[in-house]
Protein backbone atom coordinates (compact mmCIF):
# COMPACT_ATOMS: atom_id res chain seq x y z
CA UNK A 1 0.00 0.00 0.00
CA UNK A 2 1.46 3.30 -0.90
CA UNK A 3 2.34 5.64 2.37
CA UNK A 4 0.35 8.52 2.81
CA UNK A 5 2.14 11.73 4.32
CA UNK A 6 0.64 12.99 7.32
CA UNK A 7 -1.13 15.60 5.60
CA UNK A 8 -2.72 13.73 3.20
CA UNK A 9 -4.96 12.28 5.89
CA UNK A 10 -5.25 16.05 7.33
CA UNK A 11 -7.01 16.97 3.85
CA UNK A 12 -9.20 14.10 4.01
CA UNK A 13 -9.93 14.80 7.26
CA UNK A 14 -11.06 18.47 6.19
CA UNK A 15 -13.49 17.51 3.53
CA UNK A 16 -15.03 14.95 5.70
CA UNK A 17 -14.97 16.92 8.01
CA UNK A 18 -17.24 19.51 5.63
CA UNK A 19 -18.89 16.92 4.41
CA UNK A 20 -20.42 15.36 7.97
CA UNK A 21 -21.00 18.96 9.64
CA UNK A 22 -24.03 19.80 6.93
CA UNK A 23 -25.34 15.75 7.25
CA UNK A 24 -25.32 16.04 10.90
CA UNK A 25 -26.72 19.70 11.02
CA UNK A 26 -29.14 18.72 8.44
CA UNK A 27 -30.35 15.64 10.66
CA UNK A 28 -30.64 18.15 13.16
CA UNK A 29 -32.61 20.53 11.56
CA UNK A 30 -34.83 17.72 10.59
CA UNK A 31 -35.35 16.53 13.51
CA UNK A 32 -35.32 19.58 16.39
CA UNK A 33 -33.10 16.76 18.69
CA UNK A 34 -30.49 18.73 20.90
CA UNK A 35 -28.99 15.15 21.28
CA UNK A 36 -28.69 15.26 17.73
CA UNK A 37 -27.20 19.16 17.86
CA UNK A 38 -24.78 17.98 20.26
CA UNK A 39 -23.45 15.86 17.70
CA UNK A 40 -23.37 18.20 15.12
CA UNK A 41 -21.54 21.10 17.35
CA UNK A 42 -18.85 18.55 17.99
CA UNK A 43 -18.19 18.08 14.14
CA UNK A 44 -17.42 22.40 13.67
CA UNK A 45 -14.66 21.52 16.05
CA UNK A 46 -13.57 19.11 14.00
CA UNK A 47 -13.15 21.18 10.91
CA UNK A 48 -11.42 23.55 12.88
CA UNK A 49 -9.30 21.16 14.50
CA UNK A 50 -8.44 19.82 10.82
CA UNK A 51 -7.44 23.04 9.91
CA UNK A 52 -4.91 23.69 13.07
CA UNK A 53 -3.83 20.26 12.29
CA UNK A 54 -2.65 21.04 8.83
CA UNK A 55 -1.11 24.19 9.82
CA UNK A 56 0.71 22.20 12.45
CA UNK A 57 1.63 19.09 10.37
CA UNK A 58 3.29 21.94 7.74
CA UNK A 59 5.60 23.75 10.11
CA UNK A 60 6.66 20.18 11.89
CA UNK A 61 7.87 19.05 8.51
CA UNK A 62 10.16 22.27 7.73
CA UNK A 63 13.61 21.06 8.38
CA UNK A 64 15.53 22.91 11.19
CA UNK A 65 17.07 26.32 10.25
CA UNK A 66 19.52 28.59 12.23
CA UNK A 67 16.92 29.81 14.51
CA UNK A 68 15.00 26.67 15.42
CA UNK A 69 17.99 24.47 15.23
CA UNK A 70 16.30 21.12 16.98
CA UNK A 71 13.62 21.12 14.39
CA UNK A 72 9.83 22.46 14.04
CA UNK A 73 8.25 18.74 15.39
CA UNK A 74 6.86 20.17 18.62
CA UNK A 75 4.35 22.52 16.66
CA UNK A 76 2.82 19.55 17.03
CA UNK A 77 1.51 20.18 20.27
CA UNK A 78 -0.31 23.44 19.62
CA UNK A 79 -2.34 21.44 17.41
CA UNK A 80 -3.21 18.87 19.82
CA UNK A 81 -3.22 21.74 22.88
CA UNK A 82 -5.75 23.80 20.58
CA UNK A 83 -7.90 20.66 19.55
CA UNK A 84 -8.21 20.10 23.22
CA UNK A 85 -9.57 23.57 24.23
CA UNK A 86 -11.88 23.54 21.27
CA UNK A 87 -13.37 20.27 22.13
CA UNK A 88 -14.02 21.51 26.04
CA UNK A 89 -15.89 24.77 23.89
CA UNK A 90 -17.58 22.26 22.06
CA UNK A 91 -18.66 20.79 25.05
CA UNK A 92 -20.03 23.65 27.00
CA UNK A 93 -21.74 24.78 23.85
CA UNK A 94 -24.06 21.49 24.02
CA UNK A 95 -24.66 21.52 27.95
CA UNK A 96 -25.43 25.48 27.06
CA UNK A 97 -27.96 24.23 24.80
CA UNK A 98 -29.25 20.79 26.41
CA UNK A 99 -30.04 22.08 30.20
CA UNK A 100 -33.11 24.28 29.14
CA UNK A 101 -34.44 21.47 27.11
CA UNK A 102 -35.07 19.29 30.62
CA UNK A 103 -36.97 21.45 31.94
CA UNK A 104 -38.97 22.52 28.46
CA UNK A 105 -38.71 18.65 26.72
CA UNK A 106 -39.57 19.13 22.76
CA UNK A 107 -41.31 16.54 20.46
CA UNK A 108 -38.99 15.50 17.86
CA UNK A 109 -39.55 15.09 13.99
CA UNK A 110 -39.04 13.07 11.12
CA UNK A 111 -36.92 10.82 13.02
CA UNK A 112 -36.25 8.39 10.17
CA UNK A 113 -34.90 10.68 7.56
CA UNK A 114 -32.93 12.85 10.64
CA UNK A 115 -30.79 9.97 11.71
CA UNK A 116 -30.19 8.68 8.07
CA UNK A 117 -28.09 11.89 7.78
CA UNK A 118 -26.28 11.58 11.52
CA UNK A 119 -25.55 8.00 10.31
CA UNK A 120 -23.77 8.88 7.09
CA UNK A 121 -21.95 11.54 8.82
CA UNK A 122 -21.05 8.51 11.53
CA UNK A 123 -20.10 6.12 9.00
CA UNK A 124 -17.44 9.00 6.94
CA UNK A 125 -15.67 10.01 10.36
CA UNK A 126 -15.65 6.09 11.32
CA UNK A 127 -13.54 4.94 8.19
CA UNK A 128 -11.65 7.71 8.19
CA UNK A 129 -10.61 7.96 12.06
CA UNK A 130 -9.18 4.30 11.84
CA UNK A 131 -7.20 5.21 8.64
CA UNK A 132 -6.09 8.41 10.25
CA UNK A 133 -5.30 6.13 13.81
CA UNK A 134 -2.86 3.47 11.92
CA UNK A 135 -1.33 5.86 10.04
CA UNK A 136 -0.78 8.37 12.98
CA UNK A 137 0.88 5.35 15.43
CA UNK A 138 2.91 3.93 12.19
CA UNK A 139 4.48 7.91 11.73
CA UNK A 140 4.33 8.51 15.64
CA UNK A 141 2.62 11.85 14.61
CA UNK A 142 0.74 13.10 17.83
CA UNK A 143 -1.26 15.66 15.41
CA UNK A 144 -2.83 13.14 13.54
CA UNK A 145 -3.61 10.70 16.56
CA UNK A 146 -5.44 13.78 18.20
CA UNK A 147 -7.07 14.10 15.13
CA UNK A 148 -8.20 10.31 14.87
CA UNK A 149 -9.06 9.93 18.50
CA UNK A 150 -11.24 12.92 18.14
CA UNK A 151 -13.26 11.26 15.18
CA UNK A 152 -13.73 8.16 17.24
CA UNK A 153 -15.29 10.01 20.11
CA UNK A 154 -17.98 11.39 17.43
CA UNK A 155 -18.53 8.50 15.97
CA UNK A 156 -19.50 6.90 19.71
CA UNK A 157 -21.09 10.57 20.12
CA UNK A 158 -23.40 10.20 17.06
CA UNK A 159 -24.24 6.26 18.14
CA UNK A 160 -25.22 7.34 21.75
CA UNK A 161 -27.20 9.99 20.45
CA UNK A 162 -28.46 7.54 18.13
CA UNK A 163 -29.76 5.32 20.44
CA UNK A 164 -31.16 8.02 22.51
CA UNK A 165 -33.45 9.79 19.60
CA UNK A 166 -34.77 6.05 18.79
CA UNK A 167 -35.80 5.38 22.40
CA UNK A 168 -37.24 8.87 22.74
CA UNK A 169 -39.52 8.00 19.59
CA UNK A 170 -40.13 4.39 21.19
CA UNK A 171 -40.73 5.43 25.11
CA UNK A 172 -41.97 9.01 24.48
CA UNK A 173 -40.15 10.18 27.72
CA UNK A 174 -38.33 13.60 25.85
CA UNK A 175 -36.67 14.67 28.84
CA UNK A 176 -33.98 11.36 27.47
CA UNK A 177 -32.96 13.41 24.50
CA UNK A 178 -31.25 16.06 26.56
CA UNK A 179 -29.79 14.08 29.31
CA UNK A 180 -28.13 12.30 26.22
CA UNK A 181 -26.84 15.41 24.97
CA UNK A 182 -25.06 16.19 28.31
CA UNK A 183 -24.11 12.43 28.27
CA UNK A 184 -21.98 13.44 25.32
CA UNK A 185 -20.92 16.44 26.42
CA UNK A 186 -19.28 14.70 29.43
CA UNK A 187 -17.69 12.17 27.19
CA UNK A 188 -16.49 15.43 24.95
CA UNK A 189 -14.85 17.16 28.23
CA UNK A 190 -13.01 13.82 29.01
CA UNK A 191 -11.54 13.72 25.27
CA UNK A 192 -9.88 17.30 25.71
CA UNK A 193 -8.67 16.67 29.20
CA UNK A 194 -6.89 13.81 27.64
CA UNK A 195 -5.92 15.99 24.75
CA UNK A 196 -4.94 18.49 26.83
CA UNK A 197 -2.63 16.20 29.24
CA UNK A 198 -0.52 14.83 26.53
CA UNK A 199 0.03 18.15 25.06
CA UNK A 200 1.22 19.55 28.47
CA UNK A 201 3.40 15.90 29.15
CA UNK A 202 5.37 16.81 25.69
CA UNK A 203 5.85 20.80 26.54
CA UNK A 204 7.46 19.21 29.89
CA UNK A 205 9.47 16.96 27.66
CA UNK A 206 8.63 13.29 29.10
CA UNK A 207 10.88 10.84 28.88
CA UNK A 208 10.43 8.46 26.32
CA UNK A 209 8.12 5.42 26.33
CA UNK A 210 9.09 2.49 28.60
CA UNK A 211 9.51 0.32 25.27
CA UNK A 212 12.32 2.72 23.46
CA UNK A 213 13.66 2.69 26.98
CA UNK A 214 14.40 -0.36 26.99
CA UNK A 215 15.90 -0.82 23.18
CA UNK A 216 18.00 1.89 23.91
CA UNK A 217 19.12 0.12 27.76
CA UNK A 218 19.68 -3.43 25.56
CA UNK A 219 22.07 -1.36 23.29
CA UNK A 220 23.95 0.34 25.15
CA UNK A 221 24.15 -3.00 27.71
CA UNK A 222 26.07 -4.63 24.60
CA UNK A 223 29.19 -2.38 25.32
CA UNK A 224 29.83 -3.01 28.83
CA UNK A 225 31.64 -6.64 27.87
CA UNK A 226 34.09 -3.89 26.21
CA UNK A 227 34.92 -2.09 29.78
CA UNK A 228 32.46 1.15 28.30
CA UNK A 229 29.73 2.35 30.74
CA UNK A 230 27.21 5.18 30.56
CA UNK A 231 25.68 7.46 32.77
CA UNK A 232 23.53 10.85 32.31
CA UNK A 233 20.75 8.88 29.79
CA UNK A 234 18.09 11.85 29.45
CA UNK A 235 15.45 11.22 26.80
CA UNK A 236 12.50 13.08 25.54
CA UNK A 237 10.11 13.45 22.30
CA UNK A 238 8.85 16.53 20.74
CA UNK A 239 6.57 15.22 18.54
CA UNK A 240 7.78 12.72 16.30
CA UNK A 241 11.45 13.29 16.80
CA UNK A 242 13.21 11.69 19.74
CA UNK A 243 15.68 13.36 21.50
CA UNK A 244 18.37 10.95 23.53
CA UNK A 245 21.49 12.35 25.28
CA UNK A 246 24.13 10.25 27.40
CA UNK A 247 27.74 10.09 28.17
CA UNK A 248 30.09 7.01 27.31
CA UNK A 249 32.96 6.46 29.76
CA UNK A 250 35.94 4.30 27.99
CA UNK A 251 39.77 3.58 29.07
CA UNK A 252 41.35 7.07 28.69
CA UNK A 253 44.18 5.54 27.12
CA UNK A 254 41.98 5.68 23.91
CA UNK A 255 43.02 7.57 21.10
CA UNK A 256 40.23 10.37 20.14
CA UNK A 257 40.02 8.69 17.11
CA UNK A 258 38.95 5.68 18.78
CA UNK A 259 36.76 7.48 21.03
CA UNK A 260 34.76 8.91 18.66
CA UNK A 261 34.73 5.62 16.67
CA UNK A 262 32.96 3.87 19.35
CA UNK A 263 30.59 6.67 19.87
CA UNK A 264 29.33 6.97 15.74
CA UNK A 265 28.77 3.03 16.20
CA UNK A 266 26.66 3.25 19.56
CA UNK A 267 24.91 6.29 17.51
CA UNK A 268 24.17 4.19 14.49
CA UNK A 269 22.73 0.98 16.19
CA UNK A 270 20.49 3.33 18.14
CA UNK A 271 19.34 5.06 14.95
CA UNK A 272 18.55 1.81 13.46
CA UNK A 273 16.36 0.40 16.70
CA UNK A 274 14.73 3.91 16.42
CA UNK A 275 14.00 5.88 13.68
CA UNK A 276 14.02 9.76 13.71
CA UNK A 277 16.31 10.14 16.97
CA UNK A 278 18.63 12.67 17.53
CA UNK A 279 21.68 11.33 19.84
CA UNK A 280 24.44 13.46 21.66
CA UNK A 281 27.19 11.65 22.99
CA UNK A 282 29.73 12.97 25.50
CA UNK A 283 33.13 10.80 25.49
CA UNK A 284 35.39 10.80 28.94
CA UNK A 285 37.56 8.76 30.47
CA UNK A 286 36.24 6.61 33.01
CA UNK A 287 39.62 6.98 35.34
CA UNK A 288 38.82 10.27 36.42
CA UNK A 289 36.17 11.54 38.74
CA UNK A 290 35.52 14.27 37.46
CA UNK A 291 33.79 12.50 34.64
CA UNK A 292 30.85 11.68 37.43
CA UNK A 293 31.13 14.90 38.89
CA UNK A 294 29.05 15.81 35.59
CA UNK A 295 25.75 13.51 35.73
CA UNK A 296 23.37 16.38 36.84
CA UNK A 297 21.23 19.07 34.43
CA UNK A 298 23.69 21.44 36.15
CA UNK A 299 27.72 21.10 37.89
CA UNK A 300 28.08 21.13 41.21
CA UNK A 301 31.69 22.58 41.05
CA UNK A 302 30.28 25.13 38.87
CA UNK A 303 27.28 25.95 41.89
CA UNK A 304 30.01 25.70 44.65
CA UNK A 305 32.32 28.10 42.95
CA UNK A 306 32.94 32.06 44.26
CA UNK A 307 31.51 34.30 41.81
CA UNK A 308 34.60 36.41 42.92
CA UNK A 309 36.99 33.51 41.99
CA UNK A 310 38.00 33.20 38.03
CA UNK A 311 36.09 30.45 35.95
CA UNK A 312 38.88 27.19 35.50
CA UNK A 313 39.61 27.04 31.99
CA UNK A 314 40.74 23.98 31.54
CA UNK A 315 40.12 19.89 33.08
CA UNK A 316 43.36 20.49 34.54
CA UNK A 317 42.75 23.76 36.26
CA UNK A 318 39.70 22.61 37.23
CA UNK A 319 40.75 19.87 39.08
CA UNK A 320 43.23 22.06 41.21
CA UNK A 321 40.89 24.30 41.79
CA UNK A 322 38.22 21.56 43.32
CA UNK A 323 41.27 20.29 45.63
CA UNK A 324 41.69 23.65 46.72
CA UNK A 325 38.53 24.79 47.56
CA UNK A 326 37.76 20.88 49.23
ZN1 LIG B 1 31.20 13.00 15.37
ZN1 LIG C 1 29.79 12.21 32.87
Amino acid sequence: MKKHTGRFYIYLSIGAALVTMAAKFIGYWLTGSVGLFSDAAESVVNLVAALVALWALTLAARPADEEHAYGHTKSEYFSSGVEGALVLVAALVIIVEAIPRLFHPQPLEQVGLGLAFSVAGALINGVLAWFMLRAGKRQRSIALQADARHLFTDVWTTLGVLIGVILVTLTGWLVLDPIIALLVALNVIWTGIQLLRETGLGLLDTALPAEDLQQIHSILDSYRPQGVTFHALRTRRAGSRRFVSFHVLVPGSLSVQQGHGLCEEIELALHQALPETTIFTHLEPREDPVSFADQQLDRESSEETDPALPTPQTEQERRSHEKSTR
